[in-house]
């Protein structure tokens, strides 16, 4: 890798969790080098230019909850270092075909206002669960571990653990609750009938209250940009351009941690796995993969119901059947007729995204994994139901299919943006029992392959590198 020193550890990757680790590493005192494939840093947290001159679109990633929530990136000094978060007036909204819209908004008050006849049940279900934020967060993002409030996470854990379909219509009388629900969660990226699946948007709904639901000024990129800064200001080191095909070829180390999924470590170091570790690797199983689109708009998005223009993520597909079909749809490797469409509409709320007077809009949906069926038509349908005249303000868009996104970050295999299905059987044991450490001695998987899994929170590279410090690294 033409690195004549040796490190104390290596990183493979410069996502989100690849980076977390090495500041962990390097705020430890640890020398610590991080090889990136690509040309730009970030994986999963990078913005670019996709459609025209000027207009910033998040290439993955683009709404945040899960950043600010998480208990490891409140430990760095992100702020000194250039980020600066945006909170839309509602962290999101869920439109229906008579106009109105369910929204989720920062005050649980507000939120049950929204949504007629199971106002009191929404607080009933939310108003507990808000409150004990502070105690559920270290457990629901991190690996399993003994809880510290063992209440709060059973109160939790009997909702939690029931798919979304029982809980919303448990919970819930009216459609407007239960669909804005479905939306939730439909993050997972699993059938509704899933257990397990409630969790998803019981963890979404909260942070929508607790910490918003905010977007970087400047773009996901600018997340990275301060990850980045900071683990500089620490002595790591990181070198773009450098595709690692084997861990052979590193540069010597008393550590590699590895920001890749299960497929990519079999061919990066399978030599040096036991057999068995091997044969579980390899039935570690990917799920259903995003279509993303992204447009240049000459205007805001023209949202029937007034209030999706408050909100920086929509959640398209109306009805809780409707989002729960399109979800069973790509499970089955079929495409929706109507799509669940997660929309993101930052530039709302941060001008440096757009020439003055124009928009951007970020948008994808769930398809079966490595689909090469093209869903534009499908999405644009959706926010043009939502939102009539949407075709008539686009300037220009973007389209990334599965193999598109596969192209651009090797840990999106299939189209797969949570480095595998996030069932109850790879949510907490992901991916194997052995979690971050592996059978060969110094090695260590670091990405959201391991818990607790997709998003940008950093919090599954903090742990491989604690577990790196102790095991490998004393
Ligand atoms: C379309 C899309 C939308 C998303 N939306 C959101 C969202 O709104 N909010 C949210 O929180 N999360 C979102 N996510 C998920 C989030 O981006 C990921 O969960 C997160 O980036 C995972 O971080 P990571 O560090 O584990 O891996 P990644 O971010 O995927 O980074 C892996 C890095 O490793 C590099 N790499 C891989 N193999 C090698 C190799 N052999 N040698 C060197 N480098 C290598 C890759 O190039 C990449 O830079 C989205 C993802 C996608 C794709």
């Amino acid at each position: 890798m033409g690195q004549p020193r040796s490190y104390d550890a290596i990183v493979i990757g410069s996502g989100p969790n690849g980076l977390a680790a090495a500041i962990e590493l390097a705020r430890g005192g640890r020398s610590v080098i991080v090889y990136e494939a690509e040309e730009t840093i970030g994986g999963g947290a990078r913005s670019a230019e996709l459609t025209l001159p000027g207009f910033v679109h998040d290439v993955c990633s683009a709404v945040h909850p899960l950043a600010l929530a998480s208990p490891f990136f409140r430990t760095l000094p992100l702020a000194a270092h250039g980020l600066e978060w945006i909170q839309p007036p509602a962290p999101l909204a869920h439109p229906f075909d008579d106009g109105t819209a369910a929204v989720l908004e920062r005050s649980i008050e507000q939120t049950s206002e929204t949504l007629g006849g199971d106002a009191e049940a929404y607080r009933r279900l939310m108003m507990p669960l808000t409150a004990s934020w502070e105690h559920l967060a270290p457990a629901l993002l991190g690996p399993l571990r003994w809880p510290r409030h063992p209440l709060a996470l059973a109160r939790f854990g009997i909702r939690a653990l029931r798919s979304a379909r029982s809980l919303a219509e448990h919970f819930f009388k009216g459609e407007r609750a239960r669909a804005l629900f479905a939306g939730l969660a439909a993050h997972s990226m699993l059938p509704l009938e899933q257990v397990a699946t409630a969790a998803f948007a019981l963890v979404l709904g909260v942070t929508g209250h607790r910490v918003g639901w905010p977007v970087p000024r400047g773009g996901s990129q600018r997340i990275t940009d301060a990850l980045v800064s900071y683990l500089r200001s620490l002595g790591g080191e990181i070198v773009t351009g450098s595709r690692v095909e084997s861990v052979d070829e590193l540069p010597p180390s008393r550590a590699v941690l590895c920001d890749v999924t299960p497929r990519q470590m079999l061919r990066l170091a399978g030599h040096r796995l036991s057999d068995g570790y091997r044969r579980k690797l390899a039935r570690y199983r990917y799920g259903p993969a995003a279509f993303k689109m992204d447009w240049a708009l000459d205007g805001p998005i023209p949202w029937q119901a007034a209030e999706c223009a408050r909100a920086g993520t929509v959640h398209l597909g109306g009805a809780f059947a409707e989002i729960a079909s399109s979800e069973r749809a790509s499970a089955k490797g079929e495409h929706a007729e109507k799509p669940y469409v997660l929309v993101a509409q930052p530039s709302l709320f941060d001008s440096t995204r757009a020439p003055a007077g124009k928009h951007t809009a970020w948008a994808y949906c769930h398809v079966p994994n490595s689909s090469t069926f093209d869903m534009t038509e499908r999405i644009e349908n959706q926010i043009e139901r939502f939102a009539p005249g949407f075709r008539g303000r686009v300037l220009a868009r973007k389209v990334t299919t599965p193999a598109g996104l596969e192209r651009h970050n090797a840990n999106l295999v299939g189209g797969d943006i949570n480095g595998g299905a996030q069932d109850i059987r790879q949510l907490f044991l992901r991916p194997t029992v052995r979690l971050y450490s592996t059978t060969a001695k110094g090695l260590y998987i670091c990405s959201s392959s391991t818990p607790p899994g997709g998003g940008v929170h950093g919090m599954c590279g903090h742990f491989a590198a604690r577990a790196a410090m102790r095991n490998s690294l004393w």
